[in-house]
C-alpha cells in the first residue's frame, strides 16, 4: 500500500487528523489494536471545559466548541454536547486563588462567573459549607459524547477515502529516497510520503524508531471510577465538581457519579490499570468535601494523559527526521479539543499556515512546534 500520509494511531488524535486530511490526501490510520480507541481516548471523563489548560490548549478548544455546537450534517445521529456546568472551588482562605482564577478565565469566557459560599452550595448542594469559600462558574462546560465524537471523525475520513487497519502495529520506521517504509508487526509494509505521529502514550516510542530526538512525552496515570447516587436522588443536572488544586472531582455519570482522585502518576506507556489506593484516596476526598458516601465501587478504570514539560500540545514536523510529523501532547484535553486540531494538524502536515481563526486567538505555529521541546 502506497499513501501519501500513514496516520499512526486511531484515538482522537489520529482519527480528526485523518477526517481533515482525507479529503485532500490519500490517508492510512494504522492502529495496533484490534477496535479504535481502545486506550486513552476511550477512557477519559468526557467534559468539555474551556478553563482547562494553557492559553493555547484553552483558546484551540474554544474553537473546537464551535465545531462540537455546530457540527457538518451527517456527522451523528446525536448532539456531541450536552449541558453540565462546572464548579471550580476554593476552600476557605483561597478567596485570593479564586478571584486570580475567575480573571483569568473570564478574560476567554465571559460567561464564567464569580460564585460565593451561597451561590456555590446552591448551584451544588451535596458541598459541605465547611470546606467552600466560593468558586468560578462556567455555565458552558458540557458532557461529551465521546463515542459519537471519535465515530464521525472516523466515519468522515473513511467517507473520503481514509482506510483503517486494525491490528496494524507498527513495528519499525525506514526512511529511503523520500519515502517511509511502515514495516507492520505481521510483516505487511505501508509506503508514505508522510508518518503522523499520534500513538498517544506510545509517540515517544515511536519516534525513536524513527530516529527523532525525544519530545520528552511523559504518560500519566489517571484512574476513574463510579458509583451509586443517593437512593431516589435525581442529580442529573448536578454540575460537576473539581478543586481549584484539582486534587479530586466528580461529576454525574448517567444515574451515577463519576469520580476520579485528579492522579497524575508517571507510567510506562501500557494498557494502564487502576490502583485500589488511588480510588480510595479519592473516595477519602468526595467523603470529606461532600455528604456522599461511597458504599460500593460500580466500575474503575485508568488511562495515560500524555504531556510535554510545558503541557502544551507538539504539533508539527521533526527538525530532523525528515517527514516525520508529531501530533502528541494531548494531556488532558484531547477530546475536548479534538475538531481544532484536527484541523491545525492537517494544515499544518500539508505544508499550510496555521488557521487564521486559530492564529487570532494567540496560537502561533512556534507555540506548538516539537522545535521548541529541543
Ligand atoms: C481518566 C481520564 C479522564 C480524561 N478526561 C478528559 C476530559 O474530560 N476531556 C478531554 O478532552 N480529555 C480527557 N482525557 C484525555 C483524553 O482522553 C486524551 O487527551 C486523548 O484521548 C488522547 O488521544 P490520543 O489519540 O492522543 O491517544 P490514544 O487514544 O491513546 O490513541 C493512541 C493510539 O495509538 C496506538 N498506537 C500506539 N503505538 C502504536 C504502534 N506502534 N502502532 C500502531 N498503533 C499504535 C494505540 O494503540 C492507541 O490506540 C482524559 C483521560 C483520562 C485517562
Amino acid at each position: 500500500m502506497d499513501v501519501d500520509f500513514a496516520i499512526i494511531g486511531a484515538g482522537i488524535a489520529g482519527v480528526s487528523c485523518a477526517y481533515h486530511l482525507a479529503p485532500r490526501a490519500r490517508v492510512a490510520i494504522l492502529e495496533r489494536e484490534h477496535v479504535p480507541a481502545y486506550h486513552t481516548t476511550g477512557r477519559s471523563a468526557a467534559l468539555y471545559t474551556e478553563t482547562y489548560g494553557s492559553p493555547a490548549v484553552r483558546a484551540i478548544t474554544v474553537r473546537s466548541g464551535v465545531f462540537y455546537r455546530d457540527p457538518p450534517a451527517g456527522f451523528a445521529d446525536v448532539p456531541l454536547l450536552s449541558p453540565r456546568g462546572a464548579l471550580l472551588f476554593g476552600r476557605p482562605g483561597e478567596a485570593d486563588k479564586i478571584d486570580a482564577a475567575y480573571r483569568e478565565f473570564h478574560a476567554l469566557v465571559d460567561t464564567v462567573r464569580r460564585t460565593d459560599r451561597a451561590e456555590t452550595l446552591k448551584r451544588h448542594p451535596l458541598l459541605r459549607p465547611e470546606v467552600v469559600e466560593g468558586a468560578v462558574w462556567e455555565p458552558d462546560a458540557e458532557d461529551m459524547d465521546v463515542a459519537a465524537i471519535h465515530g464521525g471523525f472516523l466515519k468522515g475520513a473513511r467517507a473520503s477515502g481514509a482506510t483503517l487497519h486494525l491490528k496494524a502495529e507498527v513495528a519499525a520506521l525506514e526512511r529511503r529516497s523520500g519515502k517511509w517504509y511502515v514495516r507492520l508487526a505481521n510483516s505487511e509494509t505501508v509506503v508514505a510520503d508522510t508518518i503522523i505521529n499520534a500513538s498517544g502514550a506510545w509517540a515517544d516510542v515511536l519516534g525513536a524508531k524513527a530516529g527523532a530526538k525525544p519530545i520528552g512525552l511523559v504518560p500519566k496515570r489517571r484512574t476513574a471510577f463510579t458509583f451509586d447516587a443517593p437512593k431516589g436522588m435525581d442529580i442529573a443536572r448536578l454540575p460537576i465538581v473539581i478543586d481549584l488544586a484539582e486534587s479530586f472531582y466528580f461529576k454525574p455519570e448517567v444515574g451515577q457519579f463519576l469520580g476520579s482522585p485528579a492522579d497524575e502518576t508517571p507510567s510506562e506507556p501500557c494498557d494502564a490499570q487502576p490502583e485500589e489506593l488511588d480510588i480510595a484516596i479519592a473516595v477519602d476526598r468526595i467523603e470529606t468535601h461532600t455528604t456522599l458516601t461511597v458504599p460500593r465501587i460500580r466500575n474503575k478504570w485508568a488511562g495515560l494523559r500524555s504531556f510535554v514539560k510545558d503541557k502544551d500540545f507538539v504539533v508539527g514536523f521533526d527538525r530532523d527526521a525528515e517527514g516525520f510529523f508529531w501530533l502528541a501532547g494531548q494531556g488532558g484535553y484531547g477530546i475536548q479539543s479534538a475538531p481544532a486540531m484536527g484541523r491545525l494538524s492537517a494544515a499544518l502536515a500539508l505544508g499550510e499556515a496555521m488557521p487564521e481563526d486559530i492564529k487570532a486567538l494567540g496560537v502561533g505555529e512556534a507555540t506548538l512546534s516539537p522545535a521548541r521541546l529541543r
